[in-house]
């Protein structure tokens, strides 16, 4: 599995994947999926912060790819330190395909 493109708007980012699958995510949802260390009680596993804790009109302003197997967003409220394996976000696809069930 890998990515082939990665767009940015102001409300959702899109992932093109390069099985042609397009991966629709509402920037605020994504940001609020953040695992890194802020975000999520390492020994717990709590999360710290999530969706509704994020300002409301947070964007994606870049990303990178990290080795083969995850992206790096760095989000508009200036927190750069999560990263998205790609299995964690076919999961968290909302595009019609992956949520209409
Ligand atoms: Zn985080
Ligand atoms: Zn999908």
């Amino acid at each position: 599995m890998g990515v082939q493109d990665v767009k940015l708007d102001s409300d959702y980012i899109t992932i093109l994947w390069d099985d042609g699958h397009e991966g629709i995510y509402p920037s605020r949802y994504l940001r609020g999926y953040c695992c890194c260390a802020a975000c999520v009680e390492e020994m717990t596993g709590r999360r710290i912060v999530g969706e509704n804790d994020v300002d409301e009109y947070v964007m994606a302003l870049d990303w990178i790819q990290i080795g083969r197997y995850a992206l790096q967003f760095l989000w508009s409220d200036a927190h750069d330190s999560g990263i998205y394996p790609f299995e964690v976000l076919r999961n968290l696809c909302r595009c019609d395909d992956c949520y209409s069930q």
